[in-house]
């Protein structure tokens, strides 16, 4: 089987055949390991530690992979995409520490996020298996003042309440790392 890593683009690019937005691509520059990576990401599976990867962009619309993308590495992180080979040399030659600090702080917000949402989740379900215990046995459900961070409340007036829940946590794209979880 053929493997590939998946690095996003932020922004996107515009192909330059159909104009279409190019969210991600493809590369086997990486190791192969079906991880997925964007700005700000470390890859110690790459051969390249610190310099430039120049790798195809292919459009998912129109199938064009003419166009060229340049990925700056310095010391295994991730530091930019370009469309300019000499954009991405004057760019990694100019790191300093302030963008060193912006990678780290980015990937500080996004821990706290998703443990906001994890504990929120944990609530909500901690809620509603209290809901339906007291369901079974015939008693009344008060959440009291515990749920209140959470929207226990409201799904559980839901006709599926499992099912506003999952709709609820959907995982962000951000959060679909190891394994695709939103194929529908
Ligand atoms: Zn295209």
């Amino acid at each position: 089987m053929s493997m590939f890593d998946t690095i996003f683009l932020y922004p996107p690019i515009h192909c330059t055949q159909c104009q279409t937005l190019i969210g991600e691509t493809q590369t086997k520059v990486f190791g192969n390991l079906l991880k997925n990576y964007k700005i700000g990401d470390m890859v110690e599976t790459s051969e390249v530690k610190t310099g430039i990867i120049e790798e195809h962009l292919y459009c998912p619309n129109c199938g064009a992979s003419s166009q060229n993308i340049f990925i700056t590495i310095w010391h295994s992180l991730i530091t930019g995409i370009y469309l300019e080979s000499t954009e991405a040399e004057a760019k990694l030659l100019s790191i300093d520490r302030a963008d060193i600090l912006n990678h780290l702080m980015t990937h500080q917000r996004s821990y706290e996020e998703l443990l906001r949402r994890y504990l929120n989740l944990y609530h909500t379900i901690e809620g509603y298996h209290e809901y339906i215990t007291a369901s079974a046995t015939g008693r009344e459900w008060d959440p009291g003042i515990r749920f209140l961070s959470t929207r226990v409340s409201e799904f559980v007036k839901s006709k599926d309440p499992l099912f506003a829940i999952l709709e609820s946590f959907k995982p962000l794209r951000t959060e679909e790392y190891e394994e695709e979880v939103s194929d529908e």
